[in-house]
This record gives C-alpha cells, sequence and structure tokens, in this order.
C-alpha cells in the first residue's frame, strides 16, 4: 500500500488525549486510579443548562444546516455573554460559534499560518498548538517564560523573525496557572504592533482565577486588529463534551478567513447547542454565572488544598493565579524525568500530566489538575507522600 499522507509524518497525536486513553483504558481494566491528568471540570451540566436544554428539547426542529458562523441569533448571544460576563462589547458578526475551543484554535491557526510562516508559542504551551502550526505548514518557535512561569519579554523580541507572523497567547495559562497582567499584555500588544504580528489570545479558562485582576485581549487597546480571542463553554460550564467554542476578532478578514476554512472542514456547529447558547443568554443569564462563580469558588477550594499539600511535600510550584493546574517542579532528590515519575505514579495509582508534554525544557515538572473532587485530592496527596517516601528510603 502507498504511504499515507506526509502530514501525518509531521504532526504527533495530542499528548494529552493518548495519555488519558490509556489512563482511562487502566481503568476500565480495574486499575485503581485518582486522574488528575485530565483538563476537564467534574461537574455536573449546571442547572441553567439543564433547564435550557429542557425547553430548547421541546420545541421541534434545529435539524438543518445552519449559517457557517452560527445563526444570527447565536451570534448575538455571545455578543450578550461577552458584554455581561466579561465587560466586553463586539458585534454579532464578530463571533463564529465552533466545536470547542479546539476547533477555533485551529481555524485561527489556519486563518493565519501558512507554508514557511513562524508563530511564536509561549513556553509551558498547550501541546495542541504546536501540531496545528505544523499542520498548516508553519514552524513553532519557542519562547521560554521566567521561573514564575510569566513572560519574558526580552526573550520575546529576540524570537521575532522576518518569517514571524502570530503570537500564541494563552492566560489563565494551561499548564502553569499564570494570569498575565495588564501590563504583560500592553507590551505584547507593543510588540505585535511593531512588528505587525497577528495574535492568537486564547482565554477558555479566563473565569477561574484565584484572586488575581484578570485582563482579557479584549481590554488592550491596539490589539483590536491584530487579535483573535479564543473561548467557550467546556471549562467555565463543566460541559467539554457539549463542545461548545468559538472565536471573535474584531477584524472582518480574519473572521472572514475563519468562515472560509470552516465551510469546507465542519460546515457548521451542531445547530441544537446553538439554540441552547440563545436560551441560556434570553432566560437564564444571571444564574449561569452564579454558578460558573459557585465552580470557581469551589476551585479555589481545591487549589488551596494542592497548592499547600504539594508544597508540604517538597514539590516547588508557583500558586496558580488560575485555570485548575498545579505546576510544579520533581523534587531533584528523585532523580526522575517527568515520564518516568508519571509512569511511577500511576502504578501508585494516580495518573499525572508530564511536563514534557508542555515544551522540551519542562522535563522536571509534573501537571496536576485539581479538577476533581476534594475526596479524591486527599487520596492522592496521600498516595504521592507514601510513593516518594518509598523512593527515598
Ligand atoms: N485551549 C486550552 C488552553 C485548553 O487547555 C483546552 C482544553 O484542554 C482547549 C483550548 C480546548 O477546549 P475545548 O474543550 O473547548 O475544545
Amino acid at each position: 500500500m502507498r504511504a499515507l499522507s506526509k502530514t501525518l509524518e509531521i504532526i504527533e497525536e495530542s499528548p494529552l488525549t493518548g495519555f488519558d486513553a490509556k489512563v482511562k483504558k487502566m481503568k476500565q481494566e480495574g486499575a485503581d486510579i485518582i486522574a488528575l491528568n485530565v483538563g476537564q471540570p467534574d461537574f455536573e451540566v449546571p442547572k441553567s443548562m439543564r433547564l435550557a436544554i429542557k425547553a430548547v428539547a421541546e420545541g421541534a426542529g434545529n435539524n438543518f444546516y445552519t449559517p457557517v458562523p452560527g445563526f444570527p441569533e447565536t451570534r448575538n448571544a455571545l455578543v450578550k455573554f461577552h458584554e455581561q460576563m466579561y465587560g466586553a462589547v463586539y458585534q454579532a458578526g464578530d463571533f463564529v460559534f465552533t466545536s470547542g475551543a479546539k476547533e477555533a484554535v485551529a481555524l485561527s491557526i489556519g486563518t493565519i499560518i501558512g507554508s514557511g510562516d513562524e508563530a511564536i508559542l509561549i513556553a509551558p504551551y498547550w501541546s495542541t498548538y504546536k501540531e496545528l502550526i505544523k499542520f498548516f505548514g508553519g514552524k513553532q518557535v519557542v519562547v521560554d517564560t521566567k521561573k514564575n512561569s510569566h513572560m519574558d519579554i526580552e526573550k520575546l523580541k529576540k524570537a521575532i523573525t522576518n518569517h514571524t507572523k502570530a503570537i500564541i497567547v494563552n492566560s489563565p495559562n494551561n499548564p502553569s496557572g499564570a494570569v498575565y497582567s495588564k501590563e504583560e499584555l500592553e507590551m505584547l500588544v507593543m510588540i505585535a504592533n511593531e512588528n505587525d504580528l497577528y495574535i492568537i489570545s486564547d482565554e477558555i479558562y479566563n473565569t477561574i482565577v484565584f484572586g488575581v485582576d484578570y485582563t482579557s485581549m479584549a481590554d488592550i487597546k491596539g490589539s483590536e486588529e491584530r487579535s483573535i480571542i479564543i473561548n467557550g463553554f467546556s471549562k467555565n460550564a463543566s460541559v467539554t463534551g457539549y463542545r461548545l467554542g468559538y472565536a471573535v476578532s474584531k477584524n472582518q478578514n480574519i473572521i472572514k478567513g475563519i468562515i472560509k476554512i470552516k465551510s469546507n472542514f465542519s460546515g457548521n456547529t451542531n445547530s441544537f447547542f446553538q439554540k441552547i447558547i440563545c436560551e441560556i443568554a434570553d432566560n437564564r443569564m444571571d444564574a449561569i454565572k452564579y454558578e460558573i462563580e459557585e465552580m470557581r469558588k469551589e476551585f479555589e477550594l481545591r487549589k488551596n488544598y494542592i497548592s499547600s499539600s504539594l508544597a508540604a511535600l517538597d514539590f516547588e510550584h508557583t500558586a496558580p493565579e488560575g485555570s485548575f493546574y498545579l505546576w510544579c517542579k520533581i523534587p531533584r532528590n528523585l532523580k526522575m524525568n517527568s515520564k518516568d515519575f508519571c509512569s511511577f505514579m500511576l502504578k501508585k495509582g494516580v495518573a499525572l500530566t508530564p511536563g514534557i508534554f508542555f515544551g522540551k525544557s519542562y522535563d522536571g515538572y509534573i501537571r496536576i489538575s485539581f479538577a476533581s473532587s476534594m475526596s479524591n485530592l486527599h487520596e492522592a496527596v496521600k498516595r504521592i507522600e507514601k510513593a516518594v517516601n518509598s523512593k527515598e528510603t
């Protein structure tokens, strides 16, 4: 048989979904594992969303193709969400409703990056960005952050070449939990303006922030024409499986590009769920805002617990400012790289994510998702403590 596409030789399967499939299989086969590797909230579907689903299900229809970027009323609903939840003012035509934020990231990268173009990734980074840049023929240029996982502006400036087209920024960050300050983002926009670069700002964790001010790219003057913001409902409403995401930009050429690619890929996003978003925006805005905040509060309790427990076990880290990940160093005395440590812990009943999945320089790190119940976290900490102590002696 002839070889399959060369693209398959260039890109890799997401290590995160690959590793998760392995953990799930082990659990199905009866292994007692606490899965702190997954990047998804563990909460029930919010009541306001369940009620919206019921209301939409009772009406007939919604079974035909929709306009590629979404029903006009869905795009209007997103305007309302942005105004009421994030205080950002957009027009309906600025939005494209997508199958999860992941599709919005893919379409945005495809709209900007082509053969020979470079995109800057701020590391540690979510691995999908890298694979998508390669998929569209581009090259990733990785810029490491400072020790506290905040941006190193000088390094960022040095990474720019004549081929650079975009900077991808993710705040709150997966995996580091860093929330970039307004000043950092202003610097980034200044650099983008000076070098005529686009900015893809992935803000999927923007409602999960702990005690620091959150700044969206939408708040930064001068970013309007060169930025795309990615967001959705997977993480804030705990509905990862529903695939509710979107891209928003004030640059209509970008939106046209995204629509052009999407029209040939998925055509449109699930019509039924588009209507659910409308239902919530029309009738349940306050309720969903309340429920999202309740989930954030629960994440904060878990963050406090996991951060202090792991610090007591000598896992050095900066306390997360947002998202639901603890990004920590593997204690040196264990003398293990990230994959070895995670394999070791998997045998001891806790699934963690190796730091190497988030960039070459991070083999000394692990990512712990605290999107798991407090009782799971208690048990996981016990198992980590026991495993680490057994290794030391
Ligand atoms: N962006 C980041 C930084 C993520 O961590 C994830 C999921 O883990 C996504 C985007 C994708 O979100 P969705 O599930 O809505 O596709």
